[in-house]
């Protein structure tokens, strides 16, 4: 499965440059090239799926585990502090790029990437609802 106007896909089948980390049958991580600080990679399934929503189980599972090595041997590498998997989901959320991929963003104390958000309540009313719909 691609999309031939993806350039993800391109990226992902090698068949365009990027600063690749790591590559297997399935998946290939890059360093983004706008990235939030040192180090901050993409993992990219080779197959195209849009975004989370459609992505097969399967790769999904697979894509958490490989998240994980790379986190663990990037740590050593960089001498990062912590690390944020971040995974944007259509435009609303934040997504660009419409291939599936995980964002790898390594942490340093004092550095300024910003990944916060306004600790808001969790009302009654939404509470009583959420729960309700999902019985
Ligand atoms: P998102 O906003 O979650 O869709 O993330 C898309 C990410 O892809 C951004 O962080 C971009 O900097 C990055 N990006 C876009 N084009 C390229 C490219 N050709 N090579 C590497 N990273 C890219
Ligand atoms: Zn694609």
């Amino acid at each position: 499965m691609r999309d031939d106007n993806c350039i993800f896909c391109k990226i992902a089948r090698g068949e365009l440059p990027a600063a690749t980390i790591y590559e297997d049958d399935e998946f290939r991580v890059i360093l983004d090239l706008g990235p939030a600080s040192k180090g901050h990679a993409l993992i990219l399934p080779k197959e195209h799926y849009r975004n989370l929503f459609d992505l097969d189980d399967e790769l999904a599972a697979k894509a958490m585990v490989l998240a994980k090595k790379m986190i663990n041997k990037m740590k050593d590498v960089l001498g990062c502090d912590g690390y944020n998997i971040v995974q944007n989901n259509e435009e609303v959320a934040g997504q660009t790029v419409f291939h599936f991929h995980m964002h790898l963003i390594p942490r340093y104390k004092g550095d300024n990437v910003g990944l916060v958000w306004q600790v808001g309540e969790l009302s009654e009313a939404d509470r009583e609802e959420i729960l309700n719909k999902l019985k």
